[in-house]
């Protein structure tokens, strides 16, 4: 077995136990990357960072090389949100999520590939072109954070991170075989990620084994001065336990979203996963959410592109990123540094969002999406009266073909059903792995009380001890794929 194969929690205690080095596992993981990546491009940077590094060696994750969305700030190394509008801006400062990381001792590899400014599911919204999926490379590997997912997928790295306004870290995660955590609002400080949706924006990890979710977010999770919005009560304990159970637990399913298509896998991966919870003492049972399955989806592009507008006005070429030095007035180079800038769904949503918060509009439009949003917390404040946990799909189908849906942005909003409606409530949400149909990857989605996250990731530890852990995408075999792939185009 070669060392980037190994998990997170397995290398960190092999470090220990000193049966192999920190660069030994930096220099697995860098032949992977440098085997896989042609294929896969994840990556939209690679920083030349080497364990020797590391500010903490002896850190919880002392010489664990990661790789961060390219939404995250990282001081004096490129960040680009996969828009050519920050140019090569290089931050003067650095995410809390990193710093923390950092300070544990982990060592930065790339920032990852991802929807630009995180709107899209696809990977395809990005300015450096599509990441391609590592279980099959003709397909996309989900976003907005596909570049994160497919980098852990491929064994690149055993862990890395991302972020999820509306699903982008569940899906993805689901598309390429990983497990995904989009925490509770509030539960990881979002300092230095670069805003879409800040009502709804949260940073989480990514891993191959839910055990190595749980060692990062003790990690990265904790109040920050520098974020207004995170938690500020007693620390919140991810510890590692085998002595979990579900007995007695109730688990629902979403009465409304029966009725809803659902590819075959993904309804066989349901029935199969329930049977584990029920063998587990778990009780199903049903919950109704109307309101969020006839309007949440409408709801959170409302509230999205709203807040995207008012987010990305700052990017103008007066401080930072891309600029035109030969304009005749501010107005022409505003005009031209956006409009060279922003790629098309970007540019899209900013208008939209002009649009839904304009004077003569507002109450109409945006008011009224936040009115929404109050009742979609409600419900599921009262379904969570009634149950434990909600067991969901994370997105109706398996991942597609890279450009097939392209053209059809409406079409790929409302696959985004199941995940949105957690970020519209601010509730933590795990996509879980649950087996192959063929060689792609079936997810589904495991939702909580807001403050639950490390309940959640216990139940996702059972979870996982009966459905199994996914492999590592043979990213190393995409050489072949990669001729089919281009032959089909
Ligand atoms: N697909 C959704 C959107 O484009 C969610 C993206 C995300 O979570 N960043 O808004």
């Amino acid at each position: 077995m070669e060392l980037y194969e190994l998990n997170l929690y397995m290398l960190t205690e092999g470090l220990k136990a000193k049966k192999f080095s920190a660069s030994e596992i930096f220099e697995s993981c860098k032949n992977r990357i440098d085997k896989c990546e042609d294929n896969i491009r994840a990556l939209i940077t690679r920083t030349d960072s080497t364990p020797q590094t590391s500010e903490n060696p002896e850190g919880v994750l002392g010489g664990i090389p990661t790789i961060l969305k390219d939404n995250l700030c990282t001081r004096g190394i490129r960040t680009t949100a996969a828009s050519k509008i920050l140019g090569d801006w290089k931050p003067p400062y650095d995410a809390t999520a990193w710093k923390l990381l950092r300070e544990s001792g982990a060592v930065l590899m790339g920032k990852a590939n991802m929807d630009e400014f995180a709107m899209g599911n696809t990977c395809g919204n990005s300015a450096f072109g599509p990441t391609h999926n590592p279980n099959d490379i003709s397909r996309v590997p989900g976003g907005s954070s596909g570049g994160s997912a497919a980098a852990v997928s491929a064994g690149y790295v055993p862990f890395s991170l991302g972020s999820d306004t509306g699903g982008s870290i569940r899906q993805p995660a689901s598309f390429c075989g990983v497990y995904g955590l989009k925490p509770t609002y509030g539960m990881v400080s979002r300092y230095g990620l670069i805003s879409y949706g800040s009502s709804l924006d949260q940073i989480g990890p990514f891993a191959r084994t839910v055990r190595d979710l749980q060692l990062v977010m003790s990690v990265i999770s904790g109040h920050d001065p520098m974020d207004s919005s995170s938690f500020r009560d007693k620390a919140h304990d991810f510890t590692h336990r085998e002595d979990v159970s579900l007995k007695g637990k109730r688990v629902a399913v979403v009465k409304e979203f029966q009725g809803f298509g659902l590819d075959a896998p993904i309804s066989e991966a349901m029935k199969r996963t329930l049977k584990v919870l029920e063998d587990e003492g778990a009780i199903i049972t049903e919950v109704s959410l109307p309101v969020v399955s006839k309007y949440a989806v409408a709801c959170y592009y409302a509230l999205a592109m709203s807040e995207a507008h008012t987010n990305l006005e700052r990017y103008d070429g007066v401080r930072l990123g891309y600029t035109v030095k030969d304009a005749t007035g501010i107005k022409e180079m505003f005009e031209r540094v956006r409009s060279y800038g922003f790629g098309a769904e970007v540019k899209a949503r900013i208008i939209a969002g002009t649009c839904l918060t304009e004077p003569t509009r507002c109450e109409e439009y945006y008011v009224a999406a936040t009115k929404v949003r109050t009742l979609i917390a409600q419900e599921f404040s009262r379904a969570f009266g009634e149950t434990d946990y909600i067991i969901q799909p994370v997105t109706p189908s398996l991942p597609g073909k890279i450009g097939e849906a392209d053209d059809d942005a409406m079409k790929g909003y409302e696959t985004d059903l199941y995940t949105l409606p957690v970020n519209l409530a601010g509730l933590p949400g795990l996509s879980f792995f649950t087996g192959y149909a063929g060689n792609l990857p079936v997810g589904l989605q495991l939702i909580g009380r807001r403050w639950s996250d490390s309940e959640l990731l216990d139940a996702g530890i059972i979870l996982e001890r009966h459905l199994g852990s996914p492999k590592i995408a043979d990213g190393g075999q995409a050489t072949a794929r990669k001729k089919l792939y281009l032959e089909e185009r």
